[in-house]
C-alpha cells in the first residue's frame, strides 16, 4: 500500500515546533503529494489555537506556499469533543472554510458546559490509573465519540483508542453510516491493531496520519503502512492510498495456437 498524503500535522500556532513552512518543507521532501496542516481547537487545554481565526491566517500562508512547493496544501482542523452530545470547539462559520475537518478526544480540555470537565474529563485522567473508573468512562468516550461523528462533516476521528477509552466497533459503526474516517495515528504509542480490526468489521474507512508536531516526523507513516498490509486492507477503504495499480490489459490482439493456425479467441 502507497499513501500520497499525510493529513495531520501541528504548527506552532497550537502545540507543534515549527512554523507551516517548515512543515510543508519536510512534507515536499518526504515525496508527499498532499499535506493538511489540523492545529488544536481552541478549547484544548494550553494547546489549542489562540482562537478560531487563525485558520483564517493559516489558510492565507498555504496559499502562497503551494506556490514553492512541489505538494498541495490543505487547512484542517483537529477539533475537539467538548460535549458528551458530541459538539466540537469550532463554529461552522470556520468548519465551511476548512478542506479538512477531524475532531479527537482529549483528556485535557475545557468541556461546554464547563462542569463536564469536572464530570466527564477529570475521572478520564483519573482512569488511567484505576481500571474500574476507565471502563465506567467507556461508555461516556463513546457515547461523546459517536455524537461528533453523527452531527459534524468530519473528514477523520483522531487517534480512537489513545487516552480516552471507546467501545471501537461501536464508533466503527457510526462511522461506516457517515463516511468518517478512522485514524491510523503513527505519532503515539498505543494498540492500533483493534482499530483496524474494528473499521474492518464494521466496513468503516480509514486514514493513516503522522500525528507530527517537528519536521522530522512529517510523512512517517510506515506503522501505518504495516499494519494496512498485515491485515490486507483494500486501497478504496484508506482515504489517503493510492489507487492499486490496474492490471494493464494488452491492446495486441491475443492469438493461440491450435492445430498448428493461429486463430483469434472469440470476442
Ligand atoms: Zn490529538
Ligand atoms: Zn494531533
Amino acid at each position: 500500500m502507497q499513501l500520497f498524503a499525510d493529513w495531520h500535522v501541528h504548527t506552532s500556532y497550537s502545540d507543534g515546533r515549527a512554523t507551516l513552512e517548515e512543515m510543508v518543507a519536510a512534507a515536499a521532501s518526504c515525496g508527499l503529494d498532499e499535506v493538511a496542516v489540523t492545529d488544536h481547537g481552541p478549547r484544548a487545554m494550553f494547546i489549542g489555537v489562540r482562537e478560531a481565526g487563525v485558520y483564517q491566517e493559516l489558510k492565507e500562508q498555504a496559499a502562497r506556499l503551494a506556490e514553492h512547493y512541489p505538494v498541495r496544501v490543505l487547512v484542517g482542523a483537529e477539533a475537539n469533543v467538548i460535549s458528551l452530545s458530541g459538539e466540537i470547539d469550532l463554529p461552522a462559520s470556520i468548519i465551511k472554510e476548512l478542506d479538512i475537518l477531524a475532531a479527537g478526544l482529549h483528556p485535557q480540555v475545557w468541556c461546554l458546559p464547563w462542569w463536564q470537565t469536572v464530570t466527564w474529563i477529570l475521572p478520564n485522567r483519573l482512569g488511567k490509573a484505576v481500571g474500574s473508573i476507565r471502563e465506567k468512562m467507556r461508555e461516556a468516550n463513546t457515547l461523546a465519540l459517536v455524537a461528533a461523528v453523527r452531527q459534524n462533516p468530519l473528514t477523520f476521528i483522531s487517534h480512537p483508542g489513545l487516552g480516552m477509552a471507546v467501545d471501537l466497533d461501536e464508533v466503527a459503526r457510526a462511522c461506516a453510516v457517515t463516511g468518517c474516517a478512522m485514524e491510523i495515528n503513527t505519532g503515539h504509542h498505543y494498540v492500533r491493531d483493534k482499530v483496524v480490526l474494528s473499521a474492518l468489521r464494521e466496513g468503516a474507512r480509514l486514514v493513516v496520519n503522522s500525528d507530527a508536531h517537528v519536521p522530522g516526523t512529517v510523512g512517517k507513516l510506515d506503522i501505518g503502512i504495516k499494519l494496512l498490509d498485515k491485515y490486507r486492507v483494500p486501497p478504496e477503504q484508506v482515504l489517503n492510498a493510492r489507487p492499486a495499480p490496474q492490471k494493464v490489459e494488452s491492446r495486441l490482439p491475443v492469438f493461440t495456437a491450435i492445430a498448428g493456425r493461429m486463430v483469434s479467441p472469440p470476442s
